[in-house]
């Protein structure tokens, strides 16, 4: 299919797609609670609805994930793999439809809703290809002449619970994985976009993983939440979200000892230094700034530019946001979409007023879009308190620049945080990359680069961004646990 099709038969093949009914169990049910409405970010009109899973059906899906648990860990790495293979396969087959499902529900333009799907299908494709490479170790004991055998077994039924901000990739950033070593899950998607991932759920079981392996379970929190957190046959939980509601699963899962992956919020530096390549860093910094209208976890929050290149930093930075498309989803060109939420736009003005009352300007933007509705427009702010970028991320479209003038000043501002999930800087110098890189508190930094995220890089957080790592051959290691035997050989 051409990736030219008209706004309406896109709509069209993701409404397709929609499911109003829960996975539980290899079954689709409609739950006995109030239904959730989801709607259109973009046309701020009603998309569909999920069920509100009672207590009872999440403990059947959490019941069913134990029961499949044995014979799915039991099963050789190429069978899941091949499994997850053919997973990969469907997903691809059904990009196109996958990609208008997110912009439908997230509001997203289509092309980077397609970018999206693709980068999604590439961690199932990766983890496919590990399930089979799942060794362990032989290991001298250091008494006797015994020998130890390290195996690297699945740790059990894992719950998942996942943002809006990428409706596909946050899921299978996970799920692949925990397929790949051996372990069950019960999925909780955000409740504003959960049709990509009742359609990726729908794709799985046509891929042939088992009934009970997978299930996708929608509702409010206190009841999805809770039974999940709370519940002994769910032995890990992994969390993709806000730093305040990881805390708070994290104690949740406290009295049931389980393992935790956190992949939580971030407040990134992107710096400039003064022997840049200040095209690379304007190119750079609209990646990583304004993909998804600025709402993921590694945008930058924060600019740091050296004062020798700031006025001609700001001149073409300023000039190309000026220049970006926002639009509905569907639209040719459109590069940036409405925001998630009401509450966002808020979020997004009261940074915005703060900055100009700590003495910063606005150079473009600083208002809602003439489209109305949840659009804002691209914003660089200049000066002003960093402090606030630095506590809070905006998630939207909005970049302060702020000036320094020299390493040390750079470095100790990017590191002024709480936060420590992606860093950027942008530098000709390699010692210079290579020590501000080394100092940066970051999980995951970028050099003269603001795209960081694929399938073989190791993503996650450091400091109060959380815990773990997803993707890369690390990604695997959160959902095993080692076990040894000793072998008395002498
Ligand atoms: P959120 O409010 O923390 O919600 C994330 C998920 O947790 C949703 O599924 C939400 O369900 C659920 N949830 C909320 N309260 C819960 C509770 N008490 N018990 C169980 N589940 C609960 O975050 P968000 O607004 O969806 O996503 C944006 C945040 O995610 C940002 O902070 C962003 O930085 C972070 N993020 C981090 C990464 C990373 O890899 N580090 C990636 C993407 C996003 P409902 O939707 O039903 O409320």
């Amino acid at each position: 299919m051409s990736e030219q099709t008209s706004p309406q038969a896109l709509a069209k093949l993701g409404a397709a797609l929609i499911i109003e009914q829960a996975l539980v169990d290899g079954r689709w049910i409609s739950g006995s609670g109030e239904p959730i409405v989801v709607e259109d970010p973009s046309e701020e009109t009603r998309l569909g609805q999920v069920p509100s899973l009672s207590g009872e059906e999440v403990e059947t899906a959490i019941a069913a994930a134990a029961r499949a648990f044995p014979d799915w860990a039991a099963r050789k790495g190429k069978a899941r793999g091949e499994i997850l293979s053919r997973w990969a396969g469907l997903v691809t087959a059904n990009e196109h439809g996958l990609a208008a499902l997110i912009s439908l529900e997230n509001g997203k333009p289509w092309k980077e809703a397609l970018g999206e799907v693709r980068y999604a299908n590439s961690f199932i494709t990766w983890f496919a290809g590990m399930a089979e490479r799942m060794d362990g170790r032989a290991i001298e004991s250091a008494k006797d002449d015994d020998l130890i055998l390290a195996f690297r077994e699945p740790v059990g039924p894992v719950a998942a619970i996942t943002p809006w901000n990428f409706p596909a990739a946050m899921i299978t950033r996970k799920v692949a994985a925990a397929f790949c070593a051996g372990c069950t899950v019960v999925l909780k998607p955000a409740s504003a976009t959960p049709f990509t991932a009742l359609a990726l759920g729908r794709l799985a079981l046509e891929a042939g993983v088992p009934e009970g392996v997978f299930s996708v379970v929608t509702g409010a929190n206190s009841q999805v939440g809770a039974r999940l957190t709370g519940s002994k046959l769910i032995r890990k939980l992994s969390f993709t979200g806000s730093t305040e509601v990881g805390r708070q699963l994290a104690a949740d899962c406290a009295p049931t000892l389980k393992r935790l992956s956190m992949e939580l919020g971030g407040a990134a530096p992107l710096i400039v230094f003064e022997d840049a390549d200040l095209d690379a860093a304007v190119e750079g910094a609209i990646a990583a700034k304004f993909r998804a209208a600025g709402q993921t976890c590694v945008c930058p929050n924060r600019l740091y530019v050296h004062q020798a290149v700031q006025e001609a930093f700001l001149e073409r930075f300023t000039a190309r946001v000026a220049g970006l498309k926002v639009g509905k989803p569907f639209e040719d060109g459109v590069e940036i979409g409405p925001l998630i939420s009401a509450k966002g736009l808020d979020k997004v003005e009261g940074h915005i007023a703060r900055t100009k009352a700590s003495g910063g300007r606005v150079l473009t933007g600083g208002g809602r879009h003439r489209l109305g509705g949840r659009f804002f427009q691209p914003t660089v702010l200049a000066g002003g308190d960093d402090r606030l970028f630095a506590a809070e991320e905006t998630f939207g479209p909005v970049a302060p620049v702020f000036g320094f003038l020299t390493e040390e000043e750079a470095l100790s501002r990017a590191n002024a945080s709480e936060f420590g999930l992606a860093a950027y800087l942008f530098t000709r110098d390699l010692d210079r990359a290579m020590r501000a890189g080394r100092a940066l508190e970051a999980g995951i930094i970028g050099v003269n680069t603001g795209v960081i995220s694929n399938a073989a890089n190791p993503f996650g957080g450091v400091k109060q961004s959380g815990y773990g790592r997803e993707g890369s051959t690390y990604g695997v290691d959160d959902y095993l646990q080692v076990k040894s035997l000793t072998l008395a050989l002498g």
